[in-house]
């Protein structure tokens, strides 16, 4: 590691860290990234539905909808130039039953609202056409939804971050950040070491997933006093059975619910569906075993649209945690990607909340860093 000081540090090798190393080394910054595991996107960035969102959901010009939105050019731009796995799928978001109309044409709008091109709200028959296994009575038909493979993109950020320059530290958890005159001290052990080195940096951007707001404490900031403490919300996927199957092109969404989109239909490169994730806010960050009791409930939420599955045996995949910063029946919260002279930090830009549609947005928002670090 450099003894000198960095123009930046970055902590944190997922998605959003790497994004923003990669963009800040092309400004020819001096750029250091700090990642506590022994490889990058091993966080949140590993357990998600690695789907490229249209931009539906959020509320028109949040910093969700917006950063979705160019979020989502760039990424299939970056996919197609660097070579990233990645297919436009498209995606429908089904009503099932007249009762859920209403909804689905707020979700329309909103989707227009902000931006998202090619919507379509299509009847019954167009849908069967598309997706004969489907049951819908109305659906949102988004041709620009797709799905990525997240580590090859991650793979990616960090070839162009090292070829502009920027260094990537693993096995580094940074465990105490100090502002003094020239910048920050950042205080980093190593995996076998309980000795702490010190790094220096003007800028330190908090990249940190899940412990993003314990980082921004580590900073000096009052995160309850600043609304910025993260609530874990786990959200479990299941798979078929070897023997069940299903036919589906595109990925299949419900009318969204509560603190998730509903359990949904997503697919691998390979073609291969999931079901999920559901959301339910837990106490612990690393829970990661999946609930097997659920499956009778997952079946039955993906029954409603996919008939064909009724009574198909469902096991546990996998599961993935959020780093929401509304608790448990709170209204809306958008991503917090800011500079924290309003915190007490000045110098440090918290990226916090970053939960879905992180993945999608990571272009834009490290264009969001940048143009802050400039200011
Ligand atoms: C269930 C689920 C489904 C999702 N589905 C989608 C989707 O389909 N599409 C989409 O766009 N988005 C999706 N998301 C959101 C997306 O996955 C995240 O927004 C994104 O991965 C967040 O990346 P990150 O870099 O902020 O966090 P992370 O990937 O967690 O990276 C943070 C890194 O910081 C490191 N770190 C933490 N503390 C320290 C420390 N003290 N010192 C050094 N390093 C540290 C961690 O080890 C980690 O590697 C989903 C999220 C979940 C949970």
């Amino acid at each position: 590691m450099a003894e000198d000081g960095f123009d930046v540090v970055v902590i944190g090798a997922g998605v959003i860290g790497l994004a923003i190393a990669a963009r800040l080394a092309s400004d020819r910054r001096s750029v250091l990234v700090l990642e506590r595991e022994t490889g990058i996107a091993r966080g949140v960035t590993s357990r998600n539905s690695e789907v490229i969102h249209a931009g539906i959901y959020y509320p028109a010009e949040s910093l969700k909808a917006v950063s979705c939105v160019e979020g989502r050019e760039r990424l299939y731009r970056w996919c197609a130039s660097k070579r990233v796995d990645h297919r436009r799928t498209g995606k429908l978001i089904v009503a099932t039953q007249p009762s859920e109309l209403a909804t689905l044409e707020a979700l329309f709008a909103k989707g227009r609202a902000n931006g998202v091109p090619g919507l379509e709200i299509i009847d019954t028959e167009a849908c069967r056409s598309l997706e004969p296994e489907v049951r819908a009575h109305a659906a949102i038909l988004s041709p620009e939804t797709g799905i990525v493979d997240a580590h090859g993109f991650c793979g990616s950020l960090l070839a162009a971050a090292e070829s502009e320059g920027a260094i990537l530290a693993l096995a580094k958890r940074v465990v105490g950040l100090a502002r003094g005159a020239a910048g920050w001290r950042i205080e980093v052990v190593g995996e076998e070491s309980t000795h702490a080195e010190t790094i220096t940096a003007e800028v330190v951007v908090d990249a940190a997933g899940l412990e993003a707001d314990r980082i921004a404490e580590l900073a000096g900031v009052d995160v309850g006093a600043h609304g910025l403490r993260q609530h874990p919300c786990k959200g479990d996927y299941f798979v078929l059975a070897p023997g069940d199957t299903v036919r589906a092109s595109r990925l299949i969404y419900p009318v969204p619910q509560q603190a998730g989109l509903g359990i949904h239909l997503t697919l691998d490169l390979a073609g291969r569906p999931r079901f999920g994730p559901d959301a339910t806010y837990v106490e612990d960050r690393d829970a990661f075993e999946v609930d097997a009791a659920k499956a009778a409930a997952f079946g039955a939420a993906v029954a409603r649209y996919l008939p064909g599955l009724a009574g198909a045996t469902l096991l546990p995949d996998y599961a993935g945690i959020r780093p929401k910063l509304a608790g448990p029946g709170e209204a809306f919260r958008d991503f917090v990607v800011e500079e924290g002279s309003a915190w007490g930090a000045p110098g440090f830009i918290g990226c916090l909340g970053i939960e879905s549609p992180g993945l999608t947005a990571s272009l834009a928002l490290a264009e969001r860093v940048a143009r802050i670090v400039v200011a």
